[in-house]
């Protein structure tokens, strides 16, 4: 095989359909964030973050930083091996009791990543607990979806957000199989949100457990922040609650809390929580005084969803497709990967605004979309600026015309 022509025939195969990926070269600056600067063409310009997953600016907030940087004079860079071999600093110790409380369970577990919290804890459960059946829902994130084909234990896909349909998958089994049913919270692309009690209703009546992704919840749900379970006052019924420390804690890494039995299972029998170097104690030193605040300081909370109502209602205001979404997620939908790229860098060229294009296989064809994150520190007139200047480029583009479904479920 001529691997350089099969590589580069695959690149421009994704070129050709709209769909390669172009990194925006961002510097993100102390105490000015939603502004960047942005590199690009030899130039540096201003730019509005609308994407960004640090949901809250926490990666910004002052004694966020101020406790990276006492924890890095104290302990220095890297955290110096894995957790078992000399690796685990007190700031994990702190951070993992801290993130048990934050969660109302008894312990929990850090992960480098979110993606290998779940890519860990999903697949050494389906494949050492003998005859475990998985029940995933269908737009699970590939880190659960990867998770789970690594267990290689049998597994069914429920309809989204349909606990009917888990019942029905879920009685095909008897009691006694050991069973696991995997889902999200706030689902990141469509902005809703799961039915976790009803879906928590169908798995105890089947005795199965369950493993709740929280990733896009994190700090904005709940009185003290810690997700939809907290919010819908379900923390008890969920098995497994599983996070992100680099989205609104404003950091990086992945948690897993739960009973102290099942904590200590998979510390004990997970290959990429075992084998893999921790985190820096300075990171775990921030992502603990971040969720210190945001336990302390739910009108963070409340000034985030005002925000984000008000980008959907000024939008659907002028026109804009926004997908109705109940949760902080502001999706516009274009419905075609080229359109999407083109009004993508019409917004960043002309008007000073990022918002990264959307498309497959991160969300299906025909629903390719740009996906707004308002944080609490988009002013009024960012926001002004932000609509002026979706309605100056769905004009330039003739979007108002384009395909966009209100749904696509
Ligand atoms: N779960 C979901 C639903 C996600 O969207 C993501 C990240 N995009 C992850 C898990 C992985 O989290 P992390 O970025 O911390 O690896």
């Amino acid at each position: 095989m001529d691997y350089e022509h099969y590589f580069t025939k695959r690149i421009a195969d994704l070129k050709s359909e709209g769909r390669y990926r172009v990194f925006a070269d961002l510097e993100r600056q102390k105490g000015r964030f939603p502004i960047a600067l942005n590199y690009r063409d030899g130039e540096v310009r201003e730019v509005v973050v609308w994407c960004s997953n640090d949901y809250l600016g926490m990666g910004q907030h002052p004694d966020v930083i101020a406790a990276a940087h006492e924890a890095l004079e104290r302990c220095g860079a890297g955290a110096g091996g894995t957790r078992n071999i000399s690796g685990t600093n007190h700031y994990h110790v702190l951070l993992e009791e801290e993130l048990a409380s934050f969660n109302a369970k008894e312990a929990s577990l850090l992960f480098t990543s979110g993606y290998v919290a779940n890519q860990t804890a999903l697949s050494t459960l389906g494949a050492t607990i003998p005859g475990c059946v998985v029940f995933s829902d269908e737009l699970n994130h590939n880190s659960m979806i990867e998770g789970i084909r690594h267990g290689r234990s049998d597994k069914h896909v429920f309809r989204h957000n349909d606990p009917e349909h888990l019942e029905q998958l879920l009685s095909a089994y008897p009691k006694e199989t050991p069973k696991l049913v995997a889902f999200e919270s706030v689902y990141s692309m469509d902005g809703d949100i799961a039915p976790i009690a009803e879906i928590c209703d169908v798995a105890e009546a089947h005795n199965a457990m369950t493993y709740l992704d929280e990733v896009h919840a994190v700090g904005m749900y709940g009185s003290q922040g810690s997700g939809v379970a907290e919010r819908d006052g379900v923390r008890d019924r969920i098995t497994i609650i599983q996070g992100t420390l680099a989205k609104a804690v404003g950091v990086v890494g992945g948690y897993i809390a739960a009973s102290a039995s099942c904590v200590d299972y998979i510390r004990s029998f997970g290959p990429g929580f075992i084998f893999s170097s921790s985190m820096p104690p300075a990171t775990a030193a921030a992502a603990l005084a971040s969720i210190r605040y945001l336990r302390a300081h739910p009108e963070i909370r409340d000034k985030h969803q005002e925000r984000a109502a008000t980008a959907k209602r000024l939008l659907s205001e002028r026109g804009i497709p926004v997908l109705p979404s109940v949760s902080h997620i502001v999706p516009v939908m274009v419905g075609n990967a080229a359109l999407c790229k083109q009004a993508s860098d019409l917004l960043l060229n002309d008007h000073g605004i990022y918002v990264q294009p959307i498309n497959y296989p991160t969300v299906p064809v025909g629903t390719e979309r740009l996906r707004i994150t308002p944080t609490p520190l988009h002013d009024d007139s960012m926001m002004a600026h932000l609509v002026e200047s979706f309605c100056a480029v769905w004009d330039q583009l003739d979007l108002h015309k384009a395909h966009h479904p209100k749904s696509i479920k």
